[in-house]
């Protein structure tokens, strides 16, 4: 869930949440110094990386779901393109050095305001290991990737059809919102358009 803004970034006082004037939805405004603060998702950035038929995955050494896994993938920072955050969340989380090939997946996921933005790579030097935030660091089979202990519904989709990619020996560009329903999530508004061939 989106976490309430309680206080002014400006001035510290008490925000409220209305609309302000001449806008369609409700703010967090300032009580004191009437600044509007503007609130927008944040992108998590970050690669399937290939080698060979293999894809590299990390076990989180923190929360949240530490001890599970996931791709590389961390926020965006300010002052870097997507794919520079990519690669270095790679570098970070999984000590490898990666050349993006191409684009792989955006979803959104409007109830905890956050966009994945997930691009394929290819694995440089062959060389990789945990770094601070990973537990440990595997190149794996697909069919050895751990189905149940994934950290991330968002990765799952995307490693899900990752590997129907593979098997098709097509690669497609993914693009998709999560969504959480009754306590069950969904991607919907699937739309998946074949962006070159399986290498
Ligand atoms: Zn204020």
């Amino acid at each position: 869930m989106i976490a309430a803004m309680k206080h002014c970034s400006s001035c510290g006082e008490h925000n409220e949440v209305r609309v302000p004037e001449g806008e369609d939805r409700e703010r967090h405004v300032c009580s004191a110094c009437g600044t509007i603060h503007y609130r927008n998702p944040k992108m998590v950035v970050g690669c399937i990386v290939q080698d060979g038929g293999r894809v590299l995955l990390c076990r989180r050494a923190i929360e949240p779901r530490r001890g599970f896994w996931t791709i590389p993938a961390g926020f965006m920072e300010l002052g870097e393109s997507a794919t520079a955050g990519a690669a270095r969340e790679t570098l970070e989380e999984a000590l490898a050095r990666v050349q993006i090939v191409a684009p792989y997946a955006h979803f959104d996921i409007p109830h905890i305001g956050q966009a994945y933005l997930i691009y394929r790579a290819q694995l440089l030097a062959g060389e990789f290991g945990p770094g601070p935030e990973s537990l440990e660091v595997q190149l794996l089979e697909p069919d050895a990737i751990p189905w149940q202990q994934l950290a991330f519904t968002a990765v799952r989709y995307a490693l899900e059809l990752f590997v129907e990619d593979l098997q098709n020996q097509r690669f497609r560009h993914h693009t998709g919102m999560v969504v959480r329903k009754d306590g069950r999530f969904a991607l919907e508004d699937h739309v998946g358009l074949p962006i070159g061939n399986a290498e």
